[in-house]
């Protein structure tokens, strides 16, 4: 009797099996919108076309209560959290920017000086960059090594005797390389050239279809032309109101309809292209090159290509996620996605494809907009916080001569390590009376020691507990600095922008999960699920292990 239940089992074990086998996908397409806030396809939805965000939505299993559950929403940290699925305090990539101890400089999360970028001509333009982190870099050297855990694509390679194909291409270089993990190979967008580019880390030529891919000089096309509206100006939700005030009017570019990108040899003409759709539609040309020239998703072995599209962002922190600008950023992407899953489905097939889609960050609303709506907001301006008498006293108490604080690249203030131990003071004494000045200024909702956080000693509350997921011993900062809800800084390197985002508050962390393709069920979930969730949740559908530092749980809805 009990025999042939065995049997039975036994037959149902290795039916089981052999349906598994046969039911992992050719090609994983992870899709991150960068800024993407989790309410804003839903704001859009009866905007949006068909074959894009709407088949997602309508046909995937969608998780409409998604966060990043880490205190500093910045690009690095959540791109590096959906690959890995660990937490910052374990992945170290704990912000876009923080200070190496040893060489006593800021360093940018990708950097790596040993591999330069491939090409003359490439990288970063320090004339022209307005991105502050970017800044940051030393040399055009790009690696995923201070990525310390491996990434679902990295785990996908081991699963399958180390052969697959991983590649990640995003218009940011910190969106395409933690995707494509420490075994596959990125691309990214040097607006310097106007090309896409990689280092020496992935390979020691060009492969040839991305020389002539680059030969064609696809951003040259958009030259003389300007980002216009998609649709007719009254049929949007922000249509009455594209002239607002706290718009950043970049010269030449404006704040209204039409935005023109000026000539081909204009210092920021490549800059403006990211400010726009155009971004994403050259990161889609790209990828549809990509997927040709390497033949994605044509042989047993699982494939795995993530895109990342950055315009969402860019747009988002010139306009604000509330304005025409970024209404028809989205409508365009919407089509921009919906070129990009109809060129899979012919080439590879939807059913075959499992795609993912979520964003490394959400974004708050323009403070000059929540005004006008009743609320407080503002922005924060740290360098003009009237902070000389505090540091005053606190030099004069703990007999400090020198400079008791070596930098504060926000949301981590670095004290002088050197000093405190010359004098043979007590760190975590120090970093106190320091957050105890910090806790009076303007704005500061909390200000919180690494000493504190080490101790064990500290409320258990969830934004302590953000700040905690993010504290990593070797890079985090000696504090950790939170702004009140709606106020947050807005200088980008010089110019002043409408919106920032990296605060632990809702609007940042809420994002969009969704898996759709590959026999997914649509279905909605509204239980809160979180962003490090996702990548053990693609190695138990290819039957790899869960990321070294994953610490997230697989969803169950998404798994047959
Ligand atoms: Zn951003």
């Amino acid at each position: 009797m009990w025999l042939g239940a065995l049997a039975v089992l036994a037959v149902g074990l290795i039916g089981d099996a052999t349906a598994q086998e046969r039911s992992k996908p050719k090609l994983i397409l992870q899709i991150t919108v960068d800024q993407l806030r989790g309410d804003l396809l839903a704001r859009y939805y009866d905007r949006l076309g068909d074959g894009g965000f709407r088949y997602l939505l309508n046909a995937g299993t969608v998780y409409s209560n998604a966060h990043h559950q880490h205190a500093n929403t910045e690009t690095i940290v959540g791109h590096t959290t959906i690959a890995t699925g660990a937490e910052p305090s374990v992945h170290g990539m704990v912000a876009n920017v923080w200070l190496d101890r040893l060489s006593g400089e800021l360093t940018y999360n990708v950097e790596d000086a040993r591999y330069p970028v491939l090409g003359e001509g490439a990288g970063v333009d320090r004339k022209t960059e307005i991105d502050p982190t970017q800044m940051t870099a030393r040399s055009d050297g790009r690696s995923p090594s201070r990525i310390l855990v491996s990434t679902f694509s990295d785990e996908l390679t081991l699963s399958q005797g180390g052969i697959s194909k991983v590649f990640g291409v995003s218009v940011k270089d910190r969106a395409a390389i933690p995707m494509a993990g420490h075994t596959g190979k990125a691309f990214w967008f040097s607006k310097k050239s106007g090309e896409f580019i990689t280092s020496s880390f992935y390979y020691d030529q060009y492969p040839e279809w991305v020389a002539d891919w680059n030969a064609e000089k696809p951003a040259d096309k958009y030259a003389g032309t300007s980002w216009n509206l998609l649709h007719d100006q009254s049929t949007y939700l922000f249509g009455m109101a594209d002239d607002r005030p706290y718009e950043t009017a970049l010269p030449g570019y404006g704040r209204t309809f039409p935005h023109p990108f000026g000539s081909r040899d204009g210092a920021f003409f490549t800059t403006l292209l990211t400010i726009s759709p155009v971004g994403d539609e050259l990161t889609l040309d790209f990828a549809k090159a990509l997927i040709m020239n390497e033949s994605l998703g044509r042989d047993d072995k699982t494939d795995y290509l993530s895109v990342s599209f950055s315009s969402t962002d860019y747009v988002g922190h010139l306009f604000g996620p509330s304005s025409l600008e970024s209404e028809d950023n989205i409508l365009r992407l919407d089509r921009t996605l919906a070129e990009l899953l109809s060129f899979v489905d012919t080439q590879v097939g939807l059913d075959k494809t499992l795609i993912v889609l979520t964003a490394d960050h959400g974004g708050p609303e323009a403070p000059g907009y929540l005004r006008e709506l009743g609320f407080e907001a503002d922005y924060i301006y740290p360098k003009t916080w009237d902070k000389a008498g505090a540091i005053e006293k606190l030099k004069k108490r703990f007999g400090i001569g020198g400079n008791l604080i070596t930098t504060y690249f926000h949301p981590y203030l670095y004290l002088n390590r050197e000093v405190i131990a010359e004098k043979g003071l007590d760190q975590a004494e120090v970093e106190n009376a320091v957050v105890d000045e910090l806790n009076r200024f303007h704005g500061v909702a909390l200000a919180l020691s690494s000493s504190a956080l080490n101790s064990g000693k500290v409320p258990d509350t969830p934004l302590v507990q953000s700040i905690l997921r993010n504290y990593n011993p070797s890079r985090s900062g000696d504090i950790y600095v939170v702004f009140e809800p709606n106020r947050f800084i807005n200088e980008f390197d010089g110019l002043t922008v409408a919106v920032g985002h990296g605060s632990p508050w809702g609007y940042d962390s809420y994002v969009p999960i969704i898996f759709a393709g590959f026999g997914i069920r649509a279905q909605r979930i509204n239980r809160i699920v979180h962003t490090v969730d996702i990548a053990p949740t693609l190695s138990l559908i290819v039957g790899a292990k869960p990321p070294t530092g994953s610490s997230g749980a697989p969803l169950n809805e998404v798994i047959r």
